[in-house]
């Protein structure tokens, strides 16, 4: 029996200050492990000179393999690049600036050879992260797993272990707009799970921040669940109720009392109450709308525009 081969998958965007770092770091670990390895990074079309970096050591160490996407797709993209070309019998992805530490590596593979299929990284220590990261990371996740078909499990993020078996699952799923995290629950399988503190990056700066990450909420709840459509219906069932009985109060007022004809306070309220509540209720289903048309157009994920194992010559 062959060796089993881990992969190790790392989606880079503007990470020239801290390759070096993880690269020694990673390698110094999976040279304890004993198994044979490659180290996929994929550079999501860095600005900087994170490929320079990244070929660089390439030539130097025949376990790095590069994979150079044609423009930057976002991270969920990019880890989709990795997973697909990655070759080894476990596959693990990773963050580049040390925020996943490289030492849970030993944990992963322990539960891995307990026969587990997953094995996730448990935050239990978010005290690098900001106040209102934590807080809307947190609402996040009670407000998904609420509605959501498949719980995603809280604080765990796309740093886990999972085997081949895995991987084939995840590349059925045909769709292209991939909240991984998501995607990574659906499939299933055998889960077992490590704590651990995260760390602040080593350097440079979180591409996620406040619009992106608002947008990336909004992505993992519509990818997941169709709760906020079905809203509506409630709500319009609920303020007809309402709406009848006021109407029918009204009309047995004036048939008793006679005609009163103040209430345009209370007359103007309502009125931008439900205009209000429409407009609501037309952006969600634009936001679904929207959504099925980018997913109709059947767009790859991800274009490469060069991959390290092929040789120049060969493309092209
Ligand atoms: N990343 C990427 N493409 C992007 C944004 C980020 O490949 O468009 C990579 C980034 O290089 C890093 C990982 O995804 O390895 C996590 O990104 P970041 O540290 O910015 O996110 P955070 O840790 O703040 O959630
Ligand atoms: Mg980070």
């Amino acid at each position: 029996m062959t060796k089993p081969v881990i992969s190790i998958v790392c989606p880079c965007f503007n990470e020239q200050e801290v390759i070096h770092t993880f690269t020694d770091k990673i390698t110094e670990i999976l040279g304890e492990t004993n198994f044979s390895y490659e180290l996929l990074f994929v550079n999501d079309g860095s600005r900087d000179d994170t490929l320079t970096v990244l070929y660089a050591l390439a030539e130097k160490d025949k376990h790095i393999r590069v994979l150079n996407l044609s423009r930057n797709f976002g991270k969920e993209a990019a880890l989709t690049a990795g997973l697909e070309h990655a070759e080894g019998d476990v596959i693990i992805p990773i963050d580049a600036d040390m925020q996943d530490p490289p030492e849970l590596i030993h944990d992963f593979i322990r539960e891995w050879q307990k026969g587990y299929d997953v094995v996730v990284a448990k935050r239990i220590d978010r005290s690098s992260d900001t106040l209102a990261k934590k807080i809307t990371a947190n609402l996040f996740y009670k407000f998904h797993n609420s509605i959501a078909d498949v719980e995603i499990p809280d604080n765990v993020g796309d740093f886990r272990l999972i085997t081949r078996r895995v991987v084939q699952a995840i590349q059925l799923l045909p769709e292209n707009q991939r909240f991984m995290k998501g995607i990574f629950s659906w499939v299933g399988f055998k889960t077992s799970v490590v704590e651990y503190a995260r760390q602040p990056r080593a350097a440079g700066e979180s591409s996620f921040n406040g619009w992106r990450l608002w947008n990336f909420a909004l992505e993992g709840i519509t990818s997941f669940s169709t709760a906020p459509l079905r809203v509506w219906l409630y709500l319009g069932v609920i303020f007809s109720a309402i709406a009848f009985i006021l109407g029918a109060s009204i009309i047995i007022k004036t048939l008793v009392f006679g005609v009163d004809i103040p209430g345009y306070a209370s007359l103007l309220t309502i009125v931008l109450f439900f205009g209000g509540i429409q407009l609501i209720g037309l952006g969600v289903m634009g936001e679904y709308i929207g959504r099925l048309y980018m997913e109709s157009k059947r767009r790859p994920v991800y274009i490469l525009d060069s991959d390290s194992k092929t040789p120049e010559s060969d493309r092209r």
